[in-house]
């Protein structure tokens, strides 16, 4: 729900410069290893494609956003094969060397070894799209007491289309399993990495206790009488899907239509009851002696906002916990910090 700063993932990725170029130098060696067992003139041909692409660009790993975008329909399309059903309808199919490419990329074995680190350092625990759930699942090894973890990456420019882009970090957007099965293949209109400074520090995307819920809430002390709405940007493109032979015109959805966010945080009411009863509770002289106490701490003023809410109360934040963005829109309406 908001963007992080280009430069500063930048900066990540220099600190992980080494391990990138392996990334690229062992996809280079896997994918040679393919070519010579692939006979398929047309897959052969998407192959060698791909294999100069990484040879010839040594940054392609790194390549941002707009250079992703400059590229990736440079490519040819991934090879397809029709099908025709009993009723004479005919379907189109990616071939298998999509499959192989995305093998010899070894995108899957980064989710659990490289990318975890990589993220920790640029600062994402938390989906990007919903803000409800962490991005990182985590699996009892057989035999041992250790865990493996897993990090969720959503393909912003999808793997299916482009198996290329797999492994661009770039390209990778960390999400929660519901998120990343609810988006698909389908194209969204948030960018997660800006040069725009603005964009890293105030959210496009907005909570808000609906007019009077307070007050009745109060009356009836009845979860049901708490309604929040949630504001997005609405999407100025309408995306123009081609599928060999076949064009369609598909309308780029909105968050709440790709991953249902209202759904979502309806069934977080109780959250806001604790607001709205810190709100009555804590009024300004219970609120200055309060300030009073953390300053002998010498804590600093924004670790005293988050404790008085139990989350971050800035949008740059919010990539650190989740549920933070409803806590902070919602305790912002309330005048709680
Ligand atoms: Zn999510």
């Amino acid at each position: 729900m908001i963007a992080i700063y280009e430069n500063k993932v930048k900066g990540v990725q220099a600190h992980f410069s080494i391990e990138i170029e392996e990334q690229r130098e062992l996809a280079i060696l896997k994918l040679n290893k393919l070519n010579k067992k692939t006979t398929d003139p047309i897959d052969k041909a998407y192959l060698e494609s791909v294999i100069s692409l990484f040879e010839r660009n040594k940054n392609i790993l790194v390549w941002n956003s707009k250079k992703i975008n400059d590229v990736k329909e440079k490519l040819s399309s991934v090879p397809t094969y029709s099908k025709t059903s009993k009723k004479g309808k005919v379907t189109y199919h990616k071939t298998i060397i999509k499959d192989k490419i995305l093998y010899a990329l070894g995108y899957k074995n980064l989710r659990s070894t490289f990318y975890p680190e990589y993220f920790k350092k640029i600062g994402i625990k938390v989906c990007v799209y919903c803000n409800s759930q962490l991005t990182i699942t985590a699996k009892k090894t057989t035999n041992t007491s250790d865990y493996s973890a897993k990090f969720e990456v959503d393909h912003f420019h999808s793997k299916s289309e482009y198996p290329f882009l797999s492994i661009c970090l770039f390209n990778l957007y960390p999400v929660c399993s519901f998120c990343n099965r609810a988006k698909k293949d389908d194209a969204i209109e948030f960018e997660l990495y800006s040069n725009e400074v603005t964009k890293t520090i105030k959210s496009d995307y907005n909570f808000k206790l609906t007019s009077y819920s307070k007050a009745k809430y109060l009356i009836t002390k009845d979860l049901k009488d708490i309604d929040i709405t949630f504001k997005e940007p609405i999407p100025s493109k309408t995306k123009t899907k081609t599928k060999t032979k076949t064009k369609t015109k598909t309308k780029t959805k909105t968050f709440n239509e790709t991953f249902h966010i209202e759904g979502i945080y309806q069934t977080q009411t109780d959250v806001i009851e604790e607001l709205i009863i810190k709100s009555q509770m804590y009024n300004k002289s219970y609120l200055k002696t309060l300030k009073y106490s953390f300053d002998k701490l010498s804590i600093q003023p924004k670790l005293f906002k988050r404790t008085l809410v139990g989350n971050y109360t800035e949008d740059k934040d919010l990539h650190k916990r989740p549920m933070s963005k409803l806590v902070m829109d919602i305790a912002k309406d309330l005048d709680l910090v």
